[in-house]
């Protein structure tokens, strides 16, 4: 049962339901087993809402609404139709902003004022990209020979499985569903446990556009309706976005039944100052101040998030001193309130393995520079001070994935040694470059192992720029039109006459 909480008011405000079923064949159903779980919100630590714990006969039949789907309806749905309704989505996503966001914050425990500037609208623009690069395909026919033409068409693979994690729940979930979507596909998709709820708030809206059993989600726990769905023999792939250690599960769940796999996973990623950035105190400094404090965007729980600044040796004491300073004007606090930056992390476990990150960093010998163990927890809420701590990068904090507010930064002397370190991890997703050389501009990029490396920027998401990891950050790409090559197949067609 959900215990009474403020924010109780605030969900019923937000005109949710004391428990959401699954959503399944475009209706909400009660959970097989008919057992539910408490939704803890990570702003005071207590339920407010309850998710269905699903089971393999949820997804079982979630995977057979979708079969069913695509046979009977959604392969016979034309291009055209097919892009209105992911413009039709994109329009509620937008006329819901309001509400998405504040029901993706007590989810999740983000800030509102990011959620509602960077989370729902990148969401929505992804439903319109990919809308529009649907219209925009053509298919290749070519002369064999005299009386024979080779055509090569994009077919859907038929039922996809989508697994996500909990620190984006919405982006994540238009990330994988707009470009399966589009691409002709019926979803299954299971939102993590800790967040089950804003996903839900989303089926309400799509179940008015999309004919039922194009999407069903099931929601639960990773061991039971997420292994369910990964090892179901009635999916044609598997899009996985998550944690390293279970994308290796899922590889080999889908090695089983043989059927194509993208993985999203952790990160480690630097952030590499170079000693130009502080040859004038100008606007570029304080954007490159401003990177690099981005290691605490969405309370650090981000796969790219800059987990190690990088800093050479000759600028390190006073660029540190600003980037310090910066970090400490983060208005931390309850993630409702608008003038907050930083909100809660998303739930007790995750801010007890953040703070044991802290506390094992002091042990390696790390210094802390800002912030610490000495952590708040506000009414019961998992609050934590952004945190840099200074070591090297031998250092387990150095190497190992926290997904909290903490970076860690060392020195460099000079470009060959910052690439060293830079890829000295077996992560290989983000990586940030600052410099005022335009030369250097380009060739450190291009020695850095991370399929994104932004340079004298950090943490944009433009739907139409390419983004995935090397390494063990996972394989395959999102956002970006190549994405849709993930989510079909090429039937080429020898015609003779
Ligand atoms: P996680 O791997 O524990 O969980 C992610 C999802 O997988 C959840 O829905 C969970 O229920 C499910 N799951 C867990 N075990 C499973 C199993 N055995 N079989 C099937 N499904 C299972 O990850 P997390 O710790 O919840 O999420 C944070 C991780 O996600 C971080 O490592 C982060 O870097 C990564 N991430 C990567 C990207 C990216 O694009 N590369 C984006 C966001 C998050």
């Amino acid at each position: 049962t959900a215990v009474e909480s403020a924010l109780s008011s605030v969900a019923d405000g937000l005109g949710l339901p004391s428990k959401y079923g699954h959503y399944i064949n475009g209706q909400f159903v009660e959970p097989a087993n008919g057992q539910y779980f408490d939704n803890i919100s990570p702003i005071d630590g207590q339920p407010f809402i309850q998710a269905a714990r699903g089971t393999k006969a949820d997804v079982d039949a979630a995977v057979l609404a979708a079969n069913t789907a695509y046979r009977t309806t959604w392969s016979k749905v034309s291009v055209t139709e097919r892009s209105n309704m992911l413009l039709k989505i994109a329009d509620l996503l937008e006329e819901n902003l309001e509400r998405l966001a504040t029901i993706e914050c007590v989810d999740n425990g983000k800030a509102l004022r990011e959620t509602k500037a960077a989370d729902i609208p990148l969401s929505i623009d992804h439903f319109r990209y990919f809308a529009g690069v649907i219209r925009a395909e053509e298919g290749a026919a070519s002369e064999i020979d005299a009386n024979t033409l080779s055509l090569s068409i994009q077919e859907p693979l038929g039922v996809v499985g989508q697994i996500i994690p909990w620190n984006f729940p919405i982006l994540m979930a238009a990330w994988k569903l707009a470009p399966a979507l589009a691409a002709g596909n019926c979803v299954v998709l299971k939102p993590a446990e800790q967040t089950p709820t804003s996903i839900m708030a989303v089926m309400e809206l799509l179940s008015t556009v999309l004919p039922p059993g194009v999407v069903n989600v099931v929601s639960g726990f990773g061991g039971e309706a997420g292994e369910a769905l990964a090892t179901n023999k009635g999916i044609a792939k598997l899009g996985f976005t998550g944690s390293t250690a279970t994308g290796k599960n899922i590889l080999h769940a889908a090695a089983e039944s043989l059927i194509p796999t993208t993985l999203e996973l952790g990160g480690k990623s630097p952030s590499l100052f170079f000693s130009s950035v502080l040859d004038k105190d100008d606007d570029f400094l304080d954007k490159a101040v401003e990177g690099a404090v981005l290691f605490a965007l969405n309370q650090g729980e981000v796969c790219t998030c800059q987990s190690r600044l990088l800093v050479q040796e000759d600028i390190y004491e006073r660029f540190m001193e600003k980037v310090v300073a910066r970090t400490e004007a983060i208005k931390t606090g309850d993630p409702l309130d608008e003038a907050t930056m930083m909100g809660a992390q998303v739930s007790s476990a995750q801010h007890e393995k953040i703070v044991n990150y802290i506390n094992l960093g002091t042990s390696e010998g790390a210094k802390v520079l800002t912030g610490g163990a000495a952590n708040d927890v506000v009414n019961g809420g998992y609050y934590i001070k952004p945190t840099i701590l200074s070591g090297t990068n031998d250092m387990k904090i150095f190497q190992e994935e926290i997904f909290g507010p903490v970076t860690s930064v060392t020195t460099f002397r000079d470009e060959e040694e910052a690439v060293a370190i830079a890829n000295d991890t077996v992560y290989g997703l983000g990586a940030g470059v600052w410099t005022r050389d335009a030369h250097q501009a380009y060739t450190v990029p291009r020695q850095i192992q991370a399929g994104r490396v932004w340079v004298n920027c950090y943490h944009a998401y433009p739907a139409h720029a390419p983004f995935g990891g090397y390494k063990q950050s996972g394989s395959g790409r999102e956002t970006h039109k190549m994405m849709l090559n993930h989510y079909r197949q090429t039937k080429n067609m020898l015609v003779s006459y």
